[in-house]
């Protein structure tokens, strides 16, 4: 894999729970991140069908608008009696008519939707880095458990309060950052991509 220099690497995302997690990640790692938000950075129309399709597509947007390398997350959740959905999908199942989130009717819809009694699920996330050059390289982490309703907690983000991971009876949303970070899809993907493209202890 190819390594990244030291110095500014721009977050192609402007999800503030994204950026919370990736700060904290990068914190070891000599990286000054920005977000694609703060630099004003239009989104991209996520037009893929996979996790891997829409990373490149927002990494590799931000890395050529910026001309520095660019971090994306796709991710979502799957819901193993609903077929793998919502998947990539997970952020429109939340989309209200105005364009804003609500995350409690999406967690209520998988609920209504999933009359399964294991309620399977798993988070799964793919991170590209890309670089102006148009190089990039890609991991995924993933973190099997199952959802509950109602939802529990108000740390973290999106359906994070629903859901529940291997081994552990507090919701993600009932955790600290730094109990998430040990078993999040972000985490473990994030730990692939250091391994392989980034140098630690900055
Ligand atoms: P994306 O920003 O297009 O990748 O959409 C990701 C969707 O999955 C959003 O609705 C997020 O809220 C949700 N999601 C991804 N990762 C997590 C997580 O760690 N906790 C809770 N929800 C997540």
């Amino acid at each position: 894999m190819r390594r990244l220099a030291p110095g500014r690497l721009v977050l192609a995302s402007h999800n503030a729970g994204k950026l919370r997690e990736f700060s904290a990640l990068l914190a070891p790692h000599g990286l000054d991140l920005i977000s694609a938000g703060a630099l004003g950075l239009a989104e991209p129309a996520e037009t893929g069908t996979s996790f891997i399709e829409n990373a490149t597509i927002k990494a590799l947007a931000a890395a050529r608008a910026t001309g520095l390398a660019a971090l994306a997350d796709d991710s979502g959740l799957a819901v193993a009696a609903l077929g793998g959905a919502p998947g990539v999908y997970t952020a429109d199942w939340a989309m209200r008519p105005d364009g804003s989130r609500d995350y409690a009717a999406a967690m209520a819809r998988i609920a209504a939707l999933d009359q399964s009694a294991r309620r399977r699920c798993a988070f799964v996330a793919v991170l590209v880095l890309a670089w102006p050059d148009g190089h990039t390289e890609s991991v995924e982490g993933n973190c099997a458990g199952h959802w509950v309703n109602p939802p529990r907690g108000t740390e973290g983000f999106g359906y994070d309060p629903m859901f529940i991971p291997d081994g552990e009876v507090l919701t993600f949303g009932e955790m600290t950052p730094a109990q998430k970070a040990r078993h999040s899809h972000r985490a473990r993907a994030f730990a692939a991509l250091a391994e392989g493209c980034l140098t630690s202890g900055g």
